[in-house]
């Protein structure tokens, strides 16, 4: 029998686990190994941190009851690795495959220098639908574009062979030690979480339990409802997914079963919407894998020389904190502080706003996301950041600005989700929610909210921004 170093990293859950799975049979060590640094400049953030604590805790009850227990190491990977072979006599490395241009290299001199002492290293793909290398167009190239490449995966036809969890683990020494918890240092040391405890329960059985709750209420009006912020019609699954308490066949898997027993050509075309968002996830991943250069340069590289700012850190502050003056952005970017997650909708009309308007570089936007998120992903987060300041994949046309007061009117009609996060602005009646500062001081009065005392003025003019940037834009389209 031989004795495997079950080495979990954004895997955290014993069923459908290609890596635990193979394993099964034989003695296993479940390991995590904390090496932030290693990710550099893209370590975890606070709010990943955050559900990583949780999430850990999670599995290491779940090894308990299965008989084993996991065995938590911080420092460099290679050194960890080594020195728990020494100390367990392991002759095998098994883990789950990561597609970060980082963790690539990682890993590939991981199982270069296991290789030569004789330790066998196995990798399995166990965080996509398919292997990033796998989707190609007919040319052997890498898509830039979403639509063909959903169609080559519509062609193929979505995975749904999941593998059986492993519910019984033999047990790991005694004299084997782990590190605690709390030494890892994940939890913020100043209060700002508690409301994370409200909104989420990591771990793999929330995981399944968020899922099944999804499909039986909110499936049924997904694709129609997905865009409006104050309804809860979308599945909350990123940060789990994230982290690996799911995989993204198990998703395939249950809808499409979902999907078979309603049999209505509506629930079909409700649940195809959902399946599209996980291909959207599966392509952010793939443009990653093939274009590494976009964690720090557009995709397009016509956008290299944009004349992006990193000034005014004023600007920058009031869109961090929720005091710009516009409703909908300062709802989205408190719901985020408080919650560690914001809309998806809310997302683009934010990142438009800092991009376009502000005229920030997107990787501004895409490091407070990077350290707010409890679903910070790497490439979904550049993916989608790029695409909103229209440099990236697919992305959106550059005279593509959203207005952050129609966007309020068409997808927050009634205001609930501003009210919601932006409680100095509960009182305002109607469409004037939207845009408060049109409010003639009578009626600031009567809403008991005072523009630009208990509630900032914009910080920018809608329209004059809007120009400048389409004059940039054009610019920089003219001069490819
Ligand atoms: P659902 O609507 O239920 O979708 C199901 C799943 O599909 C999601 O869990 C997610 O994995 C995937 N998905 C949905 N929308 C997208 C999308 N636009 N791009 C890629 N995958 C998608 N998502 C992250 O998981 N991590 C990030 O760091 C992240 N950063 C973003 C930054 C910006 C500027 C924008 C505009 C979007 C970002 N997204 C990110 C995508 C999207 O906002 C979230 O995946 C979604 O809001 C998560 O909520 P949900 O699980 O309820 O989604």
């Amino acid at each position: 029998m031989k004795k495997i170093l079950l080495w979990f990293r954004r895997d955290l859950r014993l069923t459908d686990n290609p890596a635990l799975y193979s394993a099964r049979q034989e003695q296993i060590i479940p390991i995590y190994i904390h090496a932030p640094d290693e990710d550099t400049p893209w370590q975890p953030g606070a709010a990943s941190r955050w559900w990583l604590h949780h999430s850990l805790t999670s599995l290491s009850e779940q090894l308990k009851q299965a008989g084993s227990r996991l065995i938590i190491r911080q420092g460099p990977t290679l050194q960890v690795l080594e020195q728990l072979i020494q100390e367990t006599g392991a002759d095998a490395v098994y883990c789950n495959r990561l597609y970060e241009p980082t963790t690539i290299r990682r890993d590939t001199m991981i199982k270069q220098t296991l290789s030569k002492s004789g330790i066998e290293y196995q990798s399995f793909a166990g965080s996509l639908l398919y292997e990033p290398w796998s989707v190609q167009s007919k040319s052997a190239t890498p898509y830039k574009v979403f639509t063909p490449f959903w169609n080559t995966c519509m062609k193929r036809g979505l995975p749904t062979d999941i593998h059986p969890g492993v519910r019984k683990l033999p047990a790991v020494a005694k004299q084997l030690k782990s590190v605690g918890m709390g030494d890892l240092g994940l939890l913020p040391t100043i209060d700002w979480d508690q409301a994370f405890y409200q909104y989420w329960q990591p771990g793999e059985n929330y995981a399944q339990q968020q899922l099944r709750m999804f499909i039986k209420d909110q499936l049924v009006d997904y694709a129609t409802g997905r865009d409006y912020p104050a309804k809860a019609t979308t599945s909350r699954l990123s940060p789990h997914l994230h982290f690996g308490e799911i995989s993204p066949r198990q998703i395939v898997y249950a809808i499409e079963h979902a999907k078979q027993s309603h049999n209505s050509a509506n629930y079909n075309k409700q649940a195809d919407g959902f399946l599209r968002e996980l291909v959207w996830r599966e392509f952010t991943h793939h443009i990653l894998y093939h274009f590494p250069q976009t964690l720090k340069q557009p995709l397009n590289t016509r956008f290299e020389k944009f004349p992006w700012t990193t000034r005014n850190s004023k600007l920058l502050t009031a869109w961090q904190q929720g005091r710009t003056g516009f409703p909908i952005i300062d709802a989205g970017m408190r719901e985020l502080w408080a919650t560690g997650s914001m809309h998806n909708r809310v997302r683009m009309i934010v990142g438009s706003m800092l991009t376009k308007n502000m005229n920030y570089h997107w990787l501004s936007g895409a490091k407070w996301f990077w350290d707010t998120l409890v679903d910070a992903d790497l490439a979904q987060n550049t993916f989608n950041w790029q695409w909103i300041a229209g440099c990236g994949a697919d992305a959106a046309p550059y005279f593509r600005i959203f207005n952050p007061v129609t966007q309020s009117e068409k997808f927050d009609t009634n205001g609930e989700y501003i009210r919601r996060w932006v409680p100095e602005l509960a009182q305002i009646p109607g469409k004037l929610i939207h845009s408060p500062w049109t409010m003639s001081l009578a009626q600031q009065q009567q809403a008991n909210c005072l523009i630009g005392k208990d509630y900032p003025l914009p910080v920018v003019d809608l329209k004059t921004s809007r120009e400048d940037a389409l004059l940039r834009y054009r610019k920089t389209d003219r001069t490819s």
